[in-house]
């Protein structure tokens, strides 16, 4: 199929990758992360943002559930929705402007959020290994095709 596999041995090859994600995806698109606490998710999401120029701290945000970064080369939003009790929830937090907007949308947890997310453009499982991680990048639209093939290369 179209879907890419990789194997990352290390939490700098998943910062690196996240770089690579963020350059393929031309500032935009919706990406939802797969996997398990402790996965790699957060760690992902990470270097898409290093890969956007932007130094700071980035924690999951458990709490407030999404996480504005507006930054001169992309608008990105980081959700995790761990915690989500209600997907009717994600209305309240005003989210539509984020997703109305030209941006990219990260989400953790994408499936408490049913129903009141935008569709994905690639859905990105990460499998636990002990020192490494398998990631899987599967593209739902064109722009998630035009993602994987420029992360193929
Ligand atoms: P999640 O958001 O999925 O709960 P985090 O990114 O917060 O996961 O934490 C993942 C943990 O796994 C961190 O301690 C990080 O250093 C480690 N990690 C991330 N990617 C890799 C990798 N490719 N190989 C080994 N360890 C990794
Ligand atoms: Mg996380």
């Amino acid at each position: 199929s179209e879907s890419i596999q990789l194997t990352l041995a290390g939490e700098a090859r998943m910062v690196a990758f996240g770089r690579l994600l963020a350059d393929a995806c031309q500032g935009y698109g919706t990406v939802y992360l797969q996997g398990n606490l402790g996965a790699g998710k957060t760690t992902l999401c990470r270097g898409v943002l290093r890969g956007f120029g932007y130094e700071g701290a980035v924690k999951s945000p458990t709490y407030t559930l999404v996480e504005p970064y507006e930054m001169e080369q992309a608008s990105v939003y980081h959700f995790d929705l761990y915690r989500l009790g209600d997907p009717e929830e994600l209305d309240f937090l005003g989210v539509r402007d984020y997703f109305d907007s030209p941006s990219l949308c990260l989400i953790e947890w994408p499936d408490r959020g049913k129903g009141f997310l935008p569709a994905a453009d690639i859905i990105l499982s990460i499998e636990y290994l002990p020192e490494a991680r398998i990631v899987t990048v599967d593209p739902q639209t064109g722009h998630g095709r035009a993602i994987c093939k420029t992360i193929a290369g």
